[in-house]
């Protein structure tokens, strides 16, 4: 599929998540239907999808359900099977390919190709075995990160080893195996970007963010990046390599990390629309998630542009989900809900969104006040 998807064709989106429900409502804008496949009737993203498929990615039968209700796949969730990937693309047309969710499901794969492509990532070594660990705490020192290659998220499936007595214990406890050991980065902070590339190779990208954590979890975001111009340039050029090298089609983060001397460090990959990107549906003429749908679509993407500075912070947990009736009161907040029944300690429920002129977003103690009810939110109990 080169031409572009007219009008009213159906964008079938793999994942019920709030990436999903975010991007069929961009998909809606521009005059498409979307049917999601997801195990959950009542996700975020069926709540606002035209169809649905109910059943699991991993069964044949339901992915071929699937595609016969769609004109194009794309995905808000990536770990699909190469056996599903493989039968999604003999059906129709899957944005972006099975080779790059391929890559960007193994973090061996993935870090092996961003050397391949002379991009620095921090420094790691393949473990599959307790003797390969001991090898490789010595080829990079302590402490360092044990992470498993397939299926982690928001800081899941890693471990910090700081002696040699956390090996057997770090070891056994992850899983699947193999494993990759990863040096510690003294980040002075923590960025990505977030690039689209349509199918005729023209890219688009957003400015580089700041992204802080909490638990593991995505807590805020700061558009743009407090870095110097030199790195967040280099930040932007690295995304733009990188979706060039792997042929894109689609939209694609790159969370990096900024050490202590201004070099620029991946981290990791996700082709998909990213946490910390939700701020662009406010402070662009078009968000990531319209970039997302108009490169699955094969429509003309328009630049990234930023017509303001913004702060978004994730609504996690019962604690601060419940000062929504504050968000909703509060000057200058941009209210975001997901339609998520159950309020889970560490779940996503929503997020704000506080827009500043250009060039005039504030250090972080008026960013924290402009947070107004959460610029201090409770803790879960
Ligand atoms: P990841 O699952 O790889 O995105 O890692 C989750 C978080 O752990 C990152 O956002 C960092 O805050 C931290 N982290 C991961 N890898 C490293 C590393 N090599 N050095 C320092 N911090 C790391």
């Amino acid at each position: 599929m080169t031409a572009a998807l007219p009008p009213n064709s159906t964008i079938g989106i793999v994942g019920g998540g709030q990436l999903g429900r975010m991007s069929a409502l961009a998909a809606a804008r521009l005059g498409y239907r979307c049917h999601v496949l997801t195990p959950e009737p009542d996700s975020p993203a069926t709540q606002v999808a035209a169809g649905a498929t109910i059943g699991s990615h991993d069964d044949p039968a339901v992915l071929r359900e699937f595609a016969a209700h769609v004109d194009v796949v794309t995905f808000e969730f990536e770990n699909v099977s190469a056996e599903g990937l493989g039968l999604l693309a003999s059906l129709k047309p899957v944005r972006p390919s099975p080779d790059v969710l391929r890559i960007s499901q193994d973090r061996a794969l993935e870090k092996t190709f961003l050397n391949q492509a002379g991009i620095a990532t921090a420094p790691w070594r393949l473990v599959e075995t307790l003797d390969d660990l001991h090898a490789a705490v010595a080829a990079l020192g302590l402490p360092a990160i044990l992470k498993t290659t397939r299926l982690g998220y928001d800081g899941k499936g890693q471990r910090r080893v700081a002696s040699a007595h956390d090996l057997a214990a770090a070891f056994a406890a992850l899983a699947p195996k193999p494993l990759i050991l990863e040096g510690l980065v003294d980040f002075a902070c923590e960025v990505s970007v977030v690039a689209a590339r349509g199918h005729d190779g023209s890219i688009a990208s957003f400015d580089a963010v700041e992204n802080r954590h909490r638990d593991h979890i995505l807590d805020l975001t700061l558009a743009p990046a407090r870095i110097p111009e030199s790195a967040a340039a280099q930040a932007r050029q690295i995304a733009h390599t990188i979706v060039q090298e792997i042929d894109l089609v689609g939209l694609l983060a790159v969370e990096m990390f900024i050490d202590r001397d201004g070099a620029v460090l991946v981290n990791e990959l996700a082709p998909r629309p990213h946490n910390s990107g939700h701020w662009t549906i406010d402070a662009c003429p078009a968000s990531q998630f319209e970039l997302h749908i108009r490169a699955v679509a094969g429509l003309p993407l328009p630049q990234a542009l930023r017509h303001s500075d913004a702060v978004m912070k994730n609504l996690v947990g019962p604690a601060e989900t419940a000062l929504w009736p504050q968000i909703l009161a509060a000057p200058g907040l941009i209210p975001h809900l997901y339609g998520k029944a159950e309020a889970r300690a560490g779940r996503k429920m929503g997020h704000v969104t506080r827009l500043f002129p250009r060039g005039a977003l504030p250090g972080d103690f008026a960013v924290a006040a402009a947070l107004g009810p959460l610029a201090d939110p409770p803790p879960d109990q």
